[in-house]
């Protein structure tokens, strides 16, 4: 289903919840609404399902307003974090409840559990009860009972916050997996950045109340408009005086910007490691840690420490050695504007 939000707000009692939000979803896309606790994600998705009255703004399914649609007449799937299963129905009738709701015959009824039986891998639970099931499994059901009315679209709030680790990696996978398959237009809730980037064709970034980017993961991670995006999606340093830098004396020409370095920006290294050493900066190793495939790497240059990783193969550095530093790229935002300065 392809969606649009226009203009979208929410207010409750004095609080600006969702503030002037719009955007639209291509059918079958998989989207990950991401953002801090309390910047307006569930309520959101909570607009969308018909369990919440926007203040103002229209919400439409095919071109088509639901604004005045009750949540049972939009065409949409549900599944929460904490399952929400039906504690006293076996794992058939959770699956098959939408479908009795819906005045469909046992036979009919049947077929369509056995075949989402059959696609969520839940073949021979059938009869148990939520309480003997794992919670990946239970998590499982939910997916099941939310696709067996053959939704429209499919709305996830957190559906994997309340999974183990191992078995989160899993499911994310999978779910990724089932919903190309199927070609539901899908919209999932986390706070986890690695989790929207991992499984999220396309990411929105919320931030107290408002839509601050909407892209790829990719696209995101490479072209943050704003600061808040930039140091919520990957790993970076923040530079007050990034014109110190050589190559950045350009950022001196904008009043009150902050920059913004990735690790894969920074090269550290012993000066013969560079070709250009006079592009370089002095610095100091601070700390390293040892993570397994690389080096994480804290570097001093003046008083900024910046972060960054160096491949094992190469030369190990020690804490306290004298390095060339160079940076490469630097994000640069104020209040209004974002620009990215290359070091050439
Ligand atoms: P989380 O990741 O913690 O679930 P979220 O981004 O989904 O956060 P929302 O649940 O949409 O955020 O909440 C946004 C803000 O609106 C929060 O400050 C919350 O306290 C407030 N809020 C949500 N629902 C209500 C309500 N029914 N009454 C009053 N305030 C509410």
């Amino acid at each position: 289903m392809h969606i649009e939000v226009n203009q979208l707000d929410k207010h409750f009692g004095d609080f600006h919840a969702v503030h002037d939000v719009s955007f639209k979803i291509e059918k079958g896309r998989l989207i990950g609404l991401l953002g801090p606790s309390g910047g307006g994600k569930t309520s959101i998705l909570r607009m969308l399902a018909g369990l919440e009255t926007p203040d103002a703004g229209d919400i439409l399914f095919h071109g088509k307003r639901v604004n005045d649609l009750p949540p049972q007449e939009r065409g949409i799937g549900f599944v929460f974090q904490n399952y929400a299963l039906f504690k006293h129905m076996t794992v058939y009738d959770n699956i098959a409840f939408g479908l009795k709701v819906k005045k469909q015959s046992k036979d009919q009824i049947r077929e369509r559990v056995m075949s989402l039986v059959e696609l969520t891998g839940l073949k021979g639970f059938e009869h148990r009860y939520p309480n003997q099931l794992s919670g990946g499994q239970r998590q499982r059901v939910a997916f099941a009972r939310a696709l067996a009315p053959e939704p429209q679209l499919l709305l996830l709030d957190e559906p994997f916050a309340a999974i183990d680790a191992k078995i989160r990696q899993e499911l994310r996978t999978w779910l990724k997996d089932m919903i190309e398959r199927l070609g539901i237009t899908s919209i999932f809730v986390t706070h986890d950045q690695d989790e929207a980037i991992e499984v999220a064709d396309e990411i929105m970034i919320i931030n107290k109340g408002r839509l601050e980017q909407k892209g790829t993961p990719w696209d995101i991670y490479k072209n943050p408009h704003t600061q808040f995006v930039a140091s919520f999606i990957g790993e970076s340093t923040i530079v007050s005086e990034v014109h110190k830098l050589k190559g950045f004396e350009d950022a001196a020409l904008w009043s009150n910007t902050k920059a913004l370095i990735r690790p894969e920006y920074i090269e550290v290294g012993k000066s013969d490691e560079f070709s250009i050493i006079s592009a370089t900066e002095s610095g100091r190793i601070k700390n390293i840690h040892f993570r397994g495939s690389e080096w994480m790497i804290e570097v001093q240059v003046g008083d900024v420490t910046l972060i960054t990783y160096r491949s094992l193969e190469k030369d190990a550095l020690q804490p306290g050695e004298e390095v060339n530093v160079l940076v490469h790229r630097a994000y640069l935002f104020n209040d209004t504007d974002s620009w990215i300065i290359e070091n050439k």
